[in-house]
């Protein structure tokens, strides 16, 4: 019997869908004109480009000359924090508020900033994973001079309040930037409605390529550019244009943007069967609250096993999962996201992330929910800390 492959690690990386490939395509070898080329072949491209920034900004309630294109979420993070930073400090002003279990493309941006004499606020979260906006509230000083809190989280999959943060920013004058590589295509954005003055996104998290991503920069919000050099990305952003992947990710972010409700009503009983299922295990927590959480996510920790161990043996099953980000695995620290959350290491260390996306079937969730205890049962019969567990009679969740 062949074994069925699912992937389910989405909030990963994305494999290029055929529509955005087929956009792409020509843009290698028939249309590979340097936008800023006076021929038509370059006046072509430069014409695509604009389109695609056009279309973006459509897909966020944005202008279009409020879109920067990048190489991604961590660049795209870096400049707007980084940016900000520098911009006001200017002003004096040199406290950042952020929370503790961002993306590292966040909070390793912060810590380096830290050492150039800013002073970081990271706020706590709840146990549920969220953070309020009376939190940001409370947190907002004179010399304030940037909010960042992540739109969805990339582990446990919390949707922050994130309209009701932006208001207050905005009454507090203070500027607001999300971390949204997570929740595009998973939560209706509209930039202008819900007071967001910087936004990241990152291709490869829907569908479009690995090394695009795009900054949205309010008009009036003023940040120093990023790259030196041509008159790219409205001097913003020098360098030749990555056309393909400019127009692959125009493509996806439509495609991914145009049924959202229908994405949501689809998914999120599978995700509940999974999550249900799953903690039908003894000894299992769900991490993250489970209503203001994507469509697509699923974390639980199981005590008594060890995250890696877990994955290896789910991929000879033909499940592709994770655990804790793709970032840190490799290293054996424990996830500072479910840390954060006040897990104990031995708890959070068997944390499984499942992150789908519409292809998800039922048959996927059945074959799923009939693997895991078989592979938990078996890596926790060769597990001491589970037989310690069992013989003193201890509950860790
Ligand atoms: C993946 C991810 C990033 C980094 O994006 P890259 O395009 O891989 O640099 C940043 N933030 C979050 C929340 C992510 O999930």
């Amino acid at each position: 019997m062949e074994t069925r492959q699912i992937y389910a690690d989405h909030a990963a990386t994305t494999a290029v869908s055929d529509e955005v490939l087929a956009a792409m395509l020509p843009y290698f070898q028939t249309n590979y004109g340097n936008p800023s080329s006076i021929y038509a072949l370059g006046r072509e491209n430069e014409r695509a480009v604009m389109d695609a920034r056009a279309r973006v900004a459509a897909c966020l309630g944005a202008q279009p000359s409020e879109i920067f294109f990048t190489a991604g979420g961590s660049e795209s993070d870096n400049w707007a924090i980084k940016g900000a930073a520098d911009a006001l400090a200017a002003k004096g002003k040199r406290h950042i508020i952020t929370t503790v279990f961002e993306h590292h493309a966040v909070l390793h941006t912060c810590e380096f900033l830290e050492k150039h004499g800013f002073e970081v606020t990271y706020l706590p979260v709840s146990p549920e994973g969220l953070v309020t906006a009376q939190q940001v509230a409370d947190a907002i000083r004179e010399d304030t001079a940037l909010v960042t809190v992540m739109y969805a989280n990339n582990e446990i999959g919390t949707i922050q309040p994130i309209a009701e943060i932006g208001q207050i920013c905005r009454e507090r004058g203070v500027w607001f930037h999300t971390d949204a590589v997570q929740a595009v295509g998973n939560v209706p954005i509209d930039v202008k409605a819900q007071n967001i003055d910087m936004l990241s996104l990152s291709g490869h998290k829907f569908h479009a390529p690995k090394g695009v991503g795009a900054l949205y920069i309010r008009k009036g919000v003023r940040i120093p550019n990023l790259i030196h050099g041509g008159g790219q990305e409205a001097g913003r952003r020098a360098g030749t244009e990555n056309v393909p992947g400019i127009i692959g990710l125009a493509r996806a972010l439509e495609i991914a943007t145009q049924d959202i409700e229908g994405k949501i009503a689809y998914l999120t009983p599978l995700r509940d069967q999974l999550i249900d299922g799953i903690l039908k295990i003894d000894q299992t927590r769900l991490n993250g609250s489970r209503e203001a959480r994507l469509c697509g996510n699923v974390n639980i920790s199981i005590v008594g096993v060890e995250g890696e161990s877990l994955l290896l043996l789910l991929d000879g099953f033909g499940i592709r999962a994770s655990s804790g980000s793709a970032c840190t695995s490799g290293s054996l620290d424990p996830s500072h996201v479910l840390l954060s959350l006040g897990l104990i290491h031995e708890v959070a260390h068997g944390s499984l992330r499942l992150s789908f996306d519409r292809d998800l079937t039922q048959e996927d969730v059945d074959y799923i929910l009939d693997t895991i205890p078989k592979v938990v049962d078996r890596l926790r019969g060769m597990s001491p800390m589970w037989e310690t567990i069992c013989k003193e009679g201890k509950r860790l969740v």
